[in-house]
């Protein structure tokens, strides 16, 4: 059986439970909820009874523990998370803005997760995994990309596969080296999973057409390009599938992306067709954001098929 092994940043999410424009007055809040875009992306592996590990570092706190606790009891591999008592766990705040846009305040780089390094426990970790997904958005720190880099190596060379979603938040696009770490992951990369304009972060091409056809010349295997509410599209030598979303309210998108590409990518090792993974992934990414909270709308296998099979009656 395939495991799936992720690096990155575990955080604590609080919400402002008002829309506005940013934090610069006092505003309601509501957290912590457990979060980190490789967070919850690998929780949503382990809801779906698939072998999974995180490799990340948290504090000693309560921000910690409720992060290890949620991971834990979804069936997440936590042995890859060191505790450091001297350190904080990682926090996001997070404001809707009345466009729908989110403004964030990250503490990343200076939290427990900002000195993630692969130690020879970790390191054991790596080498039981089959595939690797990778965040951008978990390319932060020179430690963590280093981290990510010799686990892509560890993987490939064992024959496993890399999956990688660019997450990018403008908030921290200018980190130190990012933009090369990007480059290097998508070069390593088996199935890439961008959403909006991320297609186009290294290509030569403007169109879409173009830029899928120049990935797939590149090495990468598969595309699947995330469209919010309009679904998603498969994209592989042989098979170009959209699929349009399904009509549900929308609470919370953050998670969506993440939700989605886990299901992709466990429904793909798994061998499913294009269609299957295409259609539990966006019934995935519906589910998690009809629910507050980042991590809160992950879902089981049971609850995608339920949640399709009424969709179709
Ligand atoms: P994130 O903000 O979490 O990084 P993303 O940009 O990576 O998100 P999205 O395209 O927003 O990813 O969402 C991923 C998937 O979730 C979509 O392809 C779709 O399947 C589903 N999804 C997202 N928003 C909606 C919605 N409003 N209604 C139905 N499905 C949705
Ligand atoms: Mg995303």
């Amino acid at each position: 059986m395939h495991k799936i092994l992720t690096i990155g940043e575990i955080l604590v999410e609080i919400i402002a439970t008002e829309k506005g424009d940013g934090f610069r007055q006092a505003t309601p809040l509501v957290g912590p909820f457990p979060s980190g875009a490789p967070a919850i992306f690998i929780d949503q592996v382990g809801k779906l009874g698939q072998a999974s590990a995180i490799i990340s570092r948290v504090g000693g706190d309560d921000f910690g523990h409720v992060n290890l606790a949620r991971l834990e009891a979804d069936g997440v591999d936590t042995s890859g998370i060191a505790v450091d008592p001297l350190a904080t766990t990682g926090s996001a705040f997070v404001r809707y803005r009345h466009d729908g846009s989110r403004a964030f305040v990250f503490n990343i780089r200076d939290s427990a997760c900002g000195t993630i390094s692969l130690d020879d426990n970790a390191i054991a970790l790596v080498q039981s995994c089959s595939h690797l997904h990778v965040m951008g958005s978990s390319l932060y720190a020179p430690s963590v990309v280093e981290s990510i880099l010799a686990a892509i190596d560890i993987i490939k060379a064992a024959g496993g596969t890399v999956s990688f979603d660019p997450n990018l938040r403008a908030e921290i696009l200018e980190s130190p080296g990012m933009r090369e770490a990007l480059r290097t992951v998508l070069a390593k990369t088996d199935v890439f999973l961008p959403s909006g304009a991320e297609l186009f972060l290294f290509t030569e091409a403007k169109t879409e057409a173009d830029a899928i056809a120049e990935l797939l010349a590149s090495g990468i295997r598969v595309i699947v390009v995330k469209r919010g509410a309009e679904g998603a599209s498969y994209f592989d030598a042989e098979t170009t599938l959209s699929l349009p979303g399904f009509a549900v309210e929308e609470i919370d998108p953050t998670g969506a992306g993440d939700c989605f590409g886990a299901t992709f990518v466990t429904c793909w090792l798994n061998d499913a067709s294009p269609r299957e993974a295409l259609e539990l992934a966006n019934a995935s990414g519906a589910r998690a954001v009809m629910i507050s909270g980042p991590m809160e709308g992950a879902s089981t296998r049971a609850e995608l098929e339920a949640f399709i099979s009424a969709r179709k009656d």
